[in-house]
């Protein structure tokens, strides 16, 4: 009992530490929370904005262009001649006949969903 009252400023000086750690603590989970709502916010507010963006668009394009999307930062892009405006390699001949004549035309170089321009 003699070595515990000893303690009684160390006890005091612990508490008021254990006290501040928590504060921060409080403080940074509301700052947390605060970001993941403002993200959660930001997200739902994108994937309203993108369904109504894809209304219409066949869903077969869609799926690859979803999958093209979670390999690249390019998803589709113009033709420009011979030329895929995403990687700006010069498709041949053969490959542009391919690329018009398909449904959904992709890229050699880079795979993205190659538009041609009318
Ligand atoms: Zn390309």
């Amino acid at each position: 009992m003699l070595l515990l009252e000893g303690l009684g400023p160390q006890v005091a000086e612990a508490s008021a530490r254990l006290d501040e750690a928590r504060s921060s603590l409080d403080q940074a989970r509301k700052v947390h929370d605060d970001v993941v709502g403002g993200l959660r916010a930001d997200l739902e507010s994108r994937q309203a904005e993108r369904q109504s963006m894809i209304e219409g668009i066949d869903p077969k394009l869609l799926a690859v262009y979803d999958k093209v999307r979670r390999r690249s930062p390019v998803g589709a892009a113009a033709l420009d001649g011979d030329v895929c405006t995403a990687c700006h390699m010069k498709l041949t001949t053969p490959e542009v006949t391919e690329v018009r004549a398909a449904q959904i035309g992709r890229c050699p170089s880079c795979d993205v969903i190659l538009v041609p321009e009318a």
